[in-house]
């Protein structure tokens, strides 16, 4: 049996935090209504802004020297006209963290904005913001990034539940790097270790894919899929609960095809590539290029993701060689 303490001192900070966090959200979530769109029109909820002052507070006590780098900042609290909401930020955020006020819970958002430099945290306080709001998937994600490379990666997960996992709700996947893939349930309990399938043939794949057509295009992973012949229809998933699902054997590949120049958020991939790779899986671009976390907040350097099981990469890289990209 692991403990998480074998994982070491990081991994085993981040695994508890994570473990909070998607209790803090799974407790908030039904008050998520009433969407604050933000300048690129994605959404923001109390829930976002509540688990980042969490995280953030707690992160600058226990690491006071390592930068946060985080999707959200209190820019939109600090308005007048989010009063409200703010107010309703601090009941929530001070159930965990009662120490909290207005000015030191916009403070502690506000310390998300760190310098991405030789090492810091990259946090997602809500990934799949969306999936929340319809019912779906969401996780609240963490990873340490040190030299361009994710060291430790934990994912907090209110609404997954795992087959391996007797059907319990809730769990973090964490993993450190060179100490393996876990997942923790949320109700406590022992660590069970991921391990991602053995499917090499591409027909069998089962693929992990965005709902939101706007963030990867469906079109071309339905090209990738005819070009494998796969035959089961995709899993479609919101947030880097994919991740855990390609890390627990529960899909085989996850595929992120973006529109026009976006690129990845860090904080979308650091905690997921981490997990997958340490339950032996592969993550690399959709050139086969390893993600490089050393370019600031966005995959600058990268295009899309491909993550799978291993065995499958290489068919996959052979099918988008041959899709026009
Ligand atoms: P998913 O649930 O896998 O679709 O991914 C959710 C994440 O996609 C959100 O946390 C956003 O950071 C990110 N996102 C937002 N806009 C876009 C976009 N236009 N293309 C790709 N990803 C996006
Ligand atoms: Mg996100």
């Amino acid at each position: 049996m692991v403990r998480l303490n074998e994982l070491g001192e990081e991994a085993e900070c981040a695994a508890r935090l994570m473990a909070d966090a998607a209790r803090l959200a799974r407790r908030i979530q039904v008050e998520a209504g009433g969407v604050h769109a933000k300048a690129d029109a994605s959404p923001v909820t109390l829930v976002d802004f509540a688990v980042q002052a969490v995280v953030a507070q707690r992160l600058a006590v226990q690491c006071p020297n390592d930068p946060l780098v985080a999707e959200e900042d209190g820019a939109a609290l600090r308005d007048p006209s989010a009063r409200a909401l703010l107010s309703r930020v601090i009941g929530a955020a001070r159930v965990e963290e009662p120490g909290l006020d207005g000015d030191s819970l916009l403070d502690a958002i506000d310390r998300g904005r760190g310098e991405p430099g030789a090492r810091f945290w990259t946090l997602d306080p809500i990934d799949g913001t969306k999936g929340l709001l319809r019912g779906g998937q969401y996780v609240v994600a963490l990873a340490l990034v040190v030299d361009g490379r994710v060291q430790v990666g934990a994912i907090g997960c209110p609404r997954l539940s795992l087959a391996a996992n007797g059907g319990g709700v809730g769990g973090v996947a964490v993993a450190a790097r060179g100490r393996g893939s876990w997942w923790m349930p949320l109700e406590g309990g022992e660590l069970s270790p991921l391990r991602v399938a053995s499917t090499s043939d591409p027909r069998a794949a089962r693929v992990a894919h965005s709902v939101e057509e706007s963030h990867s295009d469906r079109g071309r992973l339905e090209a990738v899929r005819a070009a494998l012949g796969c035959q089961a229809p995709p899993v479609l998933m919101d947030s880097q609960a994919k991740h855990v699902m390609v890390a627990a054997g529960e899909a085989d590949l996850l595929m992120r095809f973006p529109r026009d120049d976006y690129r990845e958020a860090i904080w979308d991939q650091a905690a997921g590539a981490l997990v997958i790779e340490e339950a032996g899986g592969r993550v690399t671009d959709l050139d086969g290029r390893p993600l490089d976390f050393s370019t600031g907040r966005g995959l600058i350097r990268n295009v899309g993701v491909v993550a799978s099981n291993s065995r499958l990469h290489e068919a996959v890289g052979a099918a988008l060689a041959g899709i026009m990209r």
